[in-house]
């Protein structure tokens, strides 16, 4: 897979040596003879990889999901070598901007919308180290609208839409839990560029369809909002330009054994919808939970409502919580959760606990006192616990 701008690059295969545990089933899996080993690693050749996947889901650690965006692909040679992974190679050699937009808004709306939980956001150990900043604004990569879809009913208020979008030949590697930037279509009246918009990325690492190099936004329509409407109006076909990815603690963890709790609202459920697409392709039968409280007004208006009812409850646990039906009493995600605080405390006091909380900024205060009521309810101290688990990467927010 390969992108001209200043300089062909290509998306490279890896094997992540520090966690790969050499069962050997990526190479008994390879149908090309693209994955070889001596006593120290097993390595994967550029010149063979065809990146069809196969390899992906049958390795139990997930070492063999690691990929880097090169100019320069790294020798089979030099990966015996390693003891631990390269970082993502700086492309400015290649003439490729890396660094424009992290510094600048990107970096500002990622901090404040990751700012919840108090403390540094860490990514979960377990995550696969993602590549960050690869577009920026002055070379962004061109995306084509694949499909545009209401996902909320057509009798509900807000307008949220699932939008696919395809990169073609491009490289954009993301994991699950990152953002992309959409650039705004028009400039100010002074002509000068209005800042970029970020949307979560609501499919998994390999694609919204499998290997088709295109994923999935969750995006919902802001009334008078310049970048939401825009999307939500697009057809097939339409071209876009997109920064990133972006994010770097908001992450899946790979581990099948952490429990993942999901709360969210809304669009926040854009990264669950990819958590759990990305469990269900890697690992079905993990035997760590994943557990959603999902808060919309009313059935109509919660994102996904029907496809989620198809979802497996041994894969997904899904309390989906409604504050607007006629007849029944206003309930809340906190809600939900507090009435469930007998399942909810043990999972807190589990050290493989993941809790994830996206969507609105308003939800934030009343799901972190819930969690606060059923840790205490157990005689655990939340005020200790949540800023252990914030630096074990453990205890996520996103919100905006
Ligand atoms: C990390 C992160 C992830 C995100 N993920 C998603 C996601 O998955 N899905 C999603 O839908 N959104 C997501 N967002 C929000 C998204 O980035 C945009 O903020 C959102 O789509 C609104 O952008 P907009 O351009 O449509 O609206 P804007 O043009 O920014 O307008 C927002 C609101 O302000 C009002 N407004 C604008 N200009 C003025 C003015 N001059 N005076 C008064 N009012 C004004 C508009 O009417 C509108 O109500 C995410 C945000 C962050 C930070």
């Amino acid at each position: 897979m390969t992108q001209t701008t200043t300089a062909t690059l290509q998306k490279q295969h890896l094997i992540d040596p520090e966690i790969c545990i050499r069962c050997g089933t990526c190479e008994a899996t390879c149908t090309v003879g693209a994955v070889s080993h001596d006593d120290r690693n097993y390595v994967v050749d550029p010149e063979k990889c065809n990146a069809c996947l196969d390899c992906i889901a049958p390795c139990p650690t997930g070492s063999i999901d690691n990929w880097r965006i090169v100019a320069t692909p790294y020798a089979v040679a030099e990966q015996l070598e390693w003891m631990e992974l390269p970082a993502q190679q700086a492309l400015g050699a290649a003439g490729i901007s890396l660094s424009e937009a992290s510094e600048g808004e990107v970096g500002a709306l990622i901090e404040a919308a990751h700012a919840g939980g108090g403390g540094r956001a860490v990514a979960p150990a377990s995550a696969t180290r993602p590549v960050v900043n690869l577009y920026a604004r002055s070379n962004p990569a061109i995306a084509t609208v694949q499909g545009n879809f209401r996902i909320t009913a057509p009798t509900a208020e807000s307008d949220v839409r699932h939008i696919v979008l395809s990169f073609g030949e491009a490289a954009f590697p993301i994991l699950e839990g990152q953002s992309i930037g959409v650039l705004p279509p028009v400039t100010d009246p002074d002509g000068r560029p209005y800042p970029l918009r970020l949307y979560s990325v609501a499919s998994a690492r390999d694609g919204e369809k499998r290997n088709a190099n295109n994923i999935a936004l969750t995006v919902k329509r802001v009334p008078g909002g310049l970048v939401s409407e825009w999307l939500c109006n697009l057809k097939v076909g339409a071209r876009i330009a997109v920064t990133g990815p972006f994010g770097s603690t908001f992450l899946a963890p790979d581990d099948p054994r952490a429990n993942i709790l999901m709360i969210c609202t809304g669009t926040g459920s854009a990264p669950f919808r990819a958590f759990t697409e990305r469990r269900r392709r890697s690992a079905p039968a993990a035997v760590g939970r994943m557990i959603m409280f999902f808060g919309a007004r009313t059935p109509e208006e919660l994102p996904y409502f029907g496809p989620l009812q198809k979802v497996p409850a041994r894969l997904l646990e899904q309390h989906l919580v409604f504050s607007r039906v006629e007849g029944q009493p206003k309930e809340y995600v906190q809600d939900r959760m507090r009435a469930n605080a007998l399942g909810l405390a043990p999972l807190l006091a589990d050290a493989t606990t993941h809790v994830f909380i996206c969507g609105l900024k308003g939800m934030e205060e009343g799901v972190d006192a819930a969690l606060a009521e059923i840790a205490s309810g157990a005689g655990i101290d939340w005020a200790a616990l949540k800023p252990r688990m914030r630096g074990e990467g453990r205890y996520h927010v996103e919100t905006y």
